[in-house]
């Protein structure tokens, strides 16, 4: 069963610019139906462990496998992969309506071509329908159910990066990637963003979520890896990670 093979693994991962270790042989494992967070101190390398994973930078060293097989070597082949990353930085189609914007993810597994979505073929409206409703329950999951029909544009910044959120899950990744997400949202919307992490888990897929906010990580994560100076320090169950003496030395003491 999948679950015996880690969804997402990196090995002995290397990464220097120049001088600097950014990543300096990092392991990390991320099992299907786990939310698994990465932190650490600003600068200690947890945006580039995430770039080695996704073929963002090609590594200086290691390997990289999703679902027990070698990662793709292109950035651009990972999603095709299941493996989907969402930055820091939402970018949303502004003036398209909230719901099309879940679409425009769904988009990528529908088996309709072109033609059939021109001429509104049957399987075109079949699907269109279907995935109006998903994308209506997932915009209802995130707390956006009454934005649905407004235009992107005029969200907060804190519903902007829920929606982005809520549009690479409808585009079916079996890893989801998040960069600090929960940055600059109210407590209302990281209440919504830990709803999401856990319903995607007990979908069954992998969450990777780089958090600077400590607090929420301990809440929402089953795992955590602690990166400091481009290793690993520390990694486990919350409970264990948080009494962890590197941890409280290197990050939480602060
Ligand atoms: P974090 O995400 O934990 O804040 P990063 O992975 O972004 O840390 O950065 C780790 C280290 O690598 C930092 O010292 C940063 O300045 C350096 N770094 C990151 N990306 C680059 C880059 N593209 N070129 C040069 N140095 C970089
Ligand atoms: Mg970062």
């Amino acid at each position: 069963p999948p679950g015996d093979v880690p969804a997402l693994e990196g090995r002995g991962l290397v990464k220097h610019f120049g001088g600097v270790k950014a990543v300096d042989g990092v392991d990390i494992s991320v099992g299907s139906g786990t939310v698994h967070g990465i932190i650490g101190p600003n600068g200690s390398g947890k945006s580039t462990t995430v770039s080695c994973l996704t073929r963002f930078h090609q590594v200086d060293d290691g390997e990289v496998l999703v679902f027990g097989e070698t990662a793709a070597r292109h950035p651009w082949a990972v999603p095709s992969q299941g493996v989907i990353r969402v930055f820091q930085i939402p970018h949303l189609f502004e003036q398209q309506s909230v719901l099309d914007n879940v679409l425009t993810g769904r988009r990528r597994r529908e088996s309709y071509g072109w033609l059939a979505a021109v001429l509104r073929l049957p399987a075109y409206r079949r699907q269109d329908r279907a995935g109006r409703a998903e994308g209506r329950a997932l915009l209802e999951f995130a707390g956006l159910a009454g934005r649905a029909d407004r235009l992107a544009g005029s969200l907060s910044h804190g519903q902007k990066r829920l929606l982005e959120v809520v549009r690479a899950a409808a585009s079916g990744p079996r890893v989801l990637i998040l960069d600090e997400p929960a940055t600059g949202l109210t407590r209302t919307e990281i209440a919504a963003l830990a709803r999401l992490c856990r319903g995607f888990r007990d979908a069954g897929l992998a969450v990777v979520l780089i958090e600077h906010n400590v607090e929420f990580v301990m809440d929402v994560c089953d795992q955590i890896t602690v990166i400091d100076s481009g290793t690993v320090i520390a990694s486990g169950a919350p409970d264990h990670v948080r009494g962890h003496p590197a941890v409280l030395e290197a990050y939480l003491g602060r």
